[in-house]
């Protein structure tokens, strides 16, 4: 209702863009995922079919929101990076934020029983989500580097957890024998007590997943009946190292 005497009322929304020039972090995290997994018997330390449905989610955010340059995903939190020039919703932070988490947990119902067919959905999953902004070049890639060493760090943990547990262990044991240890420990433990290589582990445990677009071919039917290859641009997803320049040498349009 145009004019009225109660539009007044839209003067209490607060101005909530987001500073111009920085690159945009959304960054989502599941509510509560250590029981959602244990209701849904999540394989540990890493249920591959439970990571695999989080990327899909994160390809799917990536198709509707094309201004997203790209994602970078672990255990149940995905990052979204939207550039520094970006005027999506006016860089409106609570129009974001909010779009992009639905988007998010909508599409991870919804391609649940793609993923893991044999399981029904037996909690609502909610994600939450915040706007981080980063003002250089430098500062994106720390935060990034910074998720990643993350990844590592919870999944050499992790892995040496459920090793122990797995082996007869109780969890307080478990927690006990790692407390204060260094990588090399958990490395010799997992080798020699376990017979595991760490680092012959699948690179989506121990990297986590990186969403970028990439050219895909596609066969395309023209008019006449006849097949036609295409290539279009299409979320894809990595399992590699973000941390040293390689990758942004390999992918400089990322930071352009
Ligand atoms: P919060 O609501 O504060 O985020 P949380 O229980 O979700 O609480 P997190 O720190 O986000 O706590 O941890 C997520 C938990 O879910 C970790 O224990 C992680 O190992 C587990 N998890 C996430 N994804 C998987 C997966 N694919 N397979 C097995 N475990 C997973
Ligand atoms: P925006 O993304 O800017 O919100 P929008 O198309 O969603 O764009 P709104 O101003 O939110 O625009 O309007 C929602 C539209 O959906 C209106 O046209 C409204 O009449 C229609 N609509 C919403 N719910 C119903 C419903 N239950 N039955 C019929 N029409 C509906
Ligand atoms: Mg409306
Ligand atoms: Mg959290
Ligand atoms: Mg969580
Ligand atoms: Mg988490
Ligand atoms: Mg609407």
């Amino acid at each position: 209702m145009a004019c009225s005497q109660f539009e007044y009322v839209k003067q209490y929304e607060t101005d909530d863009r987001l500073l111009p020039g920085c690159w945009i972090v959304l960054r989502l995290d599941g509510k509560g995922f250590t029981k959602f997994c244990e209701l849904h018997c999540f394989e540990k330390p890493n249920d591959v079919r439970a990571l695999c449905l989080m990327d899909a989610s994160a390809q799917a955010v990536m198709r509707e929101f094309q201004d997203i340059r790209l994602a970078f995903g672990e255990s149940d939190e995905y990052s979204f990076v939207f550039p520094r020039e970006c005027q999506l919703y006016g860089r409106r932070c609570s129009k974001l934020v909010s779009l992009v988490a639905s988007c998010f947990t909508a599409s991870y119902v919804r391609l649940w029983p793609q993923h893991l067919p044999d399981k029904p959905l037996a909690a609502t999953p909610l994600f939450d989500a915040r706007a981080v902004l980063y003002p250089s070049d430098r500062t994106l890639r720390d935060y990034l580097s910074w998720r990643q060493a993350d990844t590592h760090i919870n999944n050499l943990y992790n892995t040496c957890f459920w090793a122990l547990v797995k082996s007869g262990k109780t969890n307080t044991e478990a927690h006990a024998q790692l407390q204060g240890t260094l990588a090399d420990y958990k490395n010799e433990l997992l080798f020699s007590q376990f017979g595991l290589n760490y680092n012959a582990l699948p690179e989506r445990f121990r990297k986590g997943s990186v969403v970028i677009r990439q050219r895909v071919k596609h066969v395309k039917q023209t008019a006449d009946g006849r097949s036609k290859e295409k290539e279009r641009l299409e979320p894809c997803v990595l399992h590699c190292d973000i941390i040293r320049d390689h990758f942004w040498q390999q992918h400089a349009e990322l930071l352009a």
